[in-house]
């Protein structure tokens, strides 16, 4: 009996971990009802990570092929460093997460990590070593305990509420009448966005993938939530390798390098305070978000 339920309950947890993977993208990405655009190449293997770095090597891309979306874009992500990638919207931001995850493959360049490119290695164990937080995580009708533990299903207890009290939703949810057992989701108590992005914080921590694609469109959080969130979002970052898909520039202004993508092609790259004192698109982007904050 023992022989049987172990193999199965091991690939119940491995699909488990990468159906969460495909939610979160697919809910990040609008992508939830679309059919796989890629395959796994027969003999690929699994992505192997040691320092995390990803690589974009002259990657070109268009949904159709009459259309170019991105026009050779080349960056390095080192692992454990972060980049964000910021521009005017339908400049391609989103578009260079769907690709890292491969929801589709690049019409010319590469992408790699750790030396690997993606189109060699399995989805699945692509997928596992990514960690998404996009902006609206998707809650199960389930507990709250359940939603946190999917991050990792044989997480303990301990290790669950310790994701929570990083993640600083615990006292929260030890408030609630019915504490970790609280049924959330649809027909369950409905969490506020910037309990629900916690709760996304929290199975992420207890995932510990290597690799992080933010998603960090702040639409569905006020100021207030967002500015306090921020340091769990850092906390989750460190020691990650770190792609910021970043709509608000308050929030990425310490990212070790900021991109900034116009029509498909990058047209500046730097600190924050250089392209600040470089006065160029991202000083006018800056300027502009600033005054938009201070009406
Ligand atoms: P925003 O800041 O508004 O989210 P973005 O910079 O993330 O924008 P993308 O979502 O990457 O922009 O989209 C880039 C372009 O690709 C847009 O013109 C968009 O219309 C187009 N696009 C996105 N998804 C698809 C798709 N599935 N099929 C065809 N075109 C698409």
């Amino acid at each position: 009996m023992i022989q049987v339920t172990m193999p199965l309950n091991f690939l119940g947890t491995v699909y488990r971990e990468i159906r969460q993977a495909l939610v979160d993208m697919g809910q990040m990405f609008g992508l939830l009802d679309q059919p796989p655009e890629v395959q796994d190449q027969s003999g690929s293997g699994p992505l192997a990570v040691s320092d995390g770095a990803v690589e974009l090597h002259d990657v070109h891309f268009g949904y159709e092929s009459d259309r170019v979306i991105l026009d050779g874009i080349s960056l390095t992500v080192p692992g454990g460093s972060t980049t964000a990638i910021v521009g005017p919207s339908g400049s391609g931001k989103s578009t260079i997460g769907r690709l890292l995850f491969r929801f589709y493959d690049v019409t010319q360049g590469a992408i790699r990590i750790d030396g690997q490119d993606l189109r060699d290695v399995t989805q699945d164990s692509l997928h596992a070593q990514i960690g998404v937080v996009p902006q609206d995580t998707v809650l199960f009708n389930d507990s709250i305990l359940y939603n946190i533990a999917y991050g990792r299903p044989d997480a303990t207890r301990d290790e669950i509420e310790q994701a929570a009290r990083a993640a600083r939703i615990h006292d929260f949810i030890a408030g609630l009448p019915q504490g970790y057992d609280t049924q959330v989701g649809e027909r369950g108590l409905k969490l506020s966005g910037g309990e629900k992005q916690r709760v996304g914080i929290a199975r992420t921590l207890l995932k510990n993938p290597p690799i992080l694609l933010l998603d960090e469109a702040t639409s569905a959080l006020d100021s207030e939530t967002e500015a306090s969130i921020q340091s769990e979002l850092r906390l989750l970052g460190q020691g990650r390798t770190t792609l910021v898909i970043a709509h608000r520039l308050s929030t990425i202004a310490d990212a070790d390098e900021i991109v900034v993508l116009e029509q498909g092609r990058i047209v500046e790259r730097g600190t924050h305070d250089a392209l600040l004192a470089r006065g160029g698109r991202y000083a006018a982007l800056w300027q502009r978000q600033q005054s938009e904050d201070a009406a």
